[in-house]
């Protein structure tokens, strides 16, 4: 039997279990061990370290992207015996049992799905549930919240703060890691003591404004907003002055409401941890907007699962919408004959849409795109966020205006900004240029030859700065 002291870090897990698998040592000889009884000082037999394996089994060690999204989320659970559930299962696929992780009857698989779903709702109740309070520090403002998660699970509720206060430097706390936030920079370090978050709520209206933001009225359901945030817990909650006159404004807003800094209502759909197939595969069932029923099929992203280039047009066309595949019409041929001038490779790159379904009026036996307003582009953010949070792309080009608002708000203006690395959120490296179907568009012939020269430059800048990245080299061919 192997002895493995191994933490509660994922990125240890996955290595340790690389060199197990690479050795090909059997889940039965390994058992793994927290290092606290350790950090006592208590006795405990010092493990043998581990032979290193050759290059050659180490490469050959590989799993299915979905596999390793469930391992990460399962990797948060506090049952110390998920290290050996996941070994068992990482253990039998690299062995031929590729049908393992689809199979809803194997115990180890339960196992790991219960594990899964717990984390992702402990994810859901910190995005609910934390609260930000303000303090100063010479003359600098902070936002500081605590909270105590069910398992480990900060790191993967983390980057919706990032988003949500993207303008504001905060930090939250757990008992096991804090994260903090500098405007730039989402860091990680040791977990705290409920004493170290300031008990005075300087701000409380900071809070208040976020729960009204987050308040979407319609997705309101009184009784499971009751069983989730139980009524005894209100009087101590300072948002709970909102609760009752929000419920009652609650259809008045819903018929008004097309936009807003609500959440995404996508983002409800969107599988926590997923992998881009499980994104995909949840995204195909999405019918949150009327264009849904009319559409032949979602059309989401398609591209390689870690591109470091993101290209987001409007929304499919015609041709998309039939073959499930954005810019395979008319614009995308375009884009591809840009793409090749300026040298970069399409099939490096990952290219969505901001909206996932085409949307269109009949007009005899054709049909006519139309533009999608800015709730259709609200309503499907949800997905777009849930893409770039798995690609993590180190640039991001918007494809017209409407793929610019999708990501800076509806204030954003192509005419100001086309051509622009701008530093965001989303990415450092943030630009966007025209839409090629404005190009095919325009019925003038020099305004189209100098609107495609801008769009070339744009792209080639998108290229020298792809070219530049650490490890792009090796892709270019
Ligand atoms: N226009 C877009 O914005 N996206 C497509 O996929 C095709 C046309």
């Amino acid at each position: 039997m192997r002895r493995v002291v191994l933490g509660e870090r994922f990125e240890d897990f996955r290595k340790v279990a690389r060199v197990l698998l690479a050795l090909q040592v059997p889940p039965r000889e390994v058992a793994f061990a927290p290092p606290e009884g350790m950090q006592l000082g208590l006795e405990v037999p010092v493990p043998e370290p581990l032979p290193t394996p050759t290059a050659e089994a180490l490469a050959a060690v590989r799993f299915p992207g979905a596999l390793l999204a469930l391992a990460e989320t399962v990797a948060a659970h506090r049952d110390p015996g998920r290290w050996s559930l996941l070994y068992e299962v990482l253990f039998r696929v690299a062995h031929g049992e590729r049908t393992l992780m689809n199979d809803p009857t194997s115990a180890p698989m339960l196992a790991l799905e219960r594990m899964r779903k717990s984390v992702q709702r402990d994810v859901h109740k910190t995005h609910a549930f934390v609260r930000f309070r303000r303090v100063e520090r010479e003359g600098v403002e902070y936002f500081i919240a605590w909270h105590e998660p069910q398992h480990r699970s900060l790191a993967l509720a983390a980057p919706h703060f990032v988003r949500r206060f993207a303008s504001m430097r905060w930090t939250l706390m757990t008992p096991d890691a804090t994260a903090s936030w500098d405007l730039t920079t989402l860091t990680f370090s040791p977990g705290v003591t409920r004493a170290h978050a300031p008990t005075e709520d300087a701000l409380e209206d900071l809070w208040l404004s976020y729960y009204r933001s987050i308040f979407n009225p319609a997705r309101l359901n009184v009784r499971a907003m009751r069983a989730e945030l139980p009524r005894r817990h209100w009087a101590t909650l300072p948002e709970a002055a909102l609760i009752s006159p929000l419920v009652r404004a609650a259809p008045r807003r819903t018929g008004g409401m097309v936009r807003g800094p609500e959440p995404s209502p996508a983002s409800y759909q969107v599988p926590v941890g997923g992998s881009l197939s499980d994104l995909r595969a949840s995204a195909s069932r999405c019918s949150i907007c009327p264009w849904a029923q009319a559409a032949t099929q979602t059309v989401f992203g398609v591209g390689p699962a870690r591109a470091s280039v993101m290209l987001v047009g409007e929304q499919p066309g015609d041709r998309e919408d039939l073959e499930g595949l954005p810019f395979v019409g008319p614009s995308g041929a375009l884009l591809n004959r840009v793409l090749a001038e300026v040298g970069l490779p399409r099939e490096e790159l990952y290219v969505t849409n901001a909206v996932k379904h085409f949307k269109f009026q009949r007009d005899g036996k054709q049909r006519i795109h139309e533009k999608p307003s800015a709730g259709d582009v609200h309503a499907c953010r949800g997905w777009l966020e849930a893409e770039v949070r798995s690609v993590q792309p180190s640039i991001i080009v918007a494809l017209g205006a409407t793929a610019g608002q999708a990501f800076l708000g509806p204030t954003f203006r192509l005419i100001r900004s086309r051509g622009q690395f701008l530093e965001t959120p989303w990415t450092p490296r943030w630009m966007a240029t025209y839409h090629p179907s404005a190009l095919l568009r325009m019925p003038d012939a020099a305004a189209k030859h100098q609107a495609e020269a801008h769009f070339r430059a744009d792209l080639l800048q998108v290229a020298e700065a792809w070219r530049a990245l650490p490890g792009a080299e090796a892709a270019v061919h």
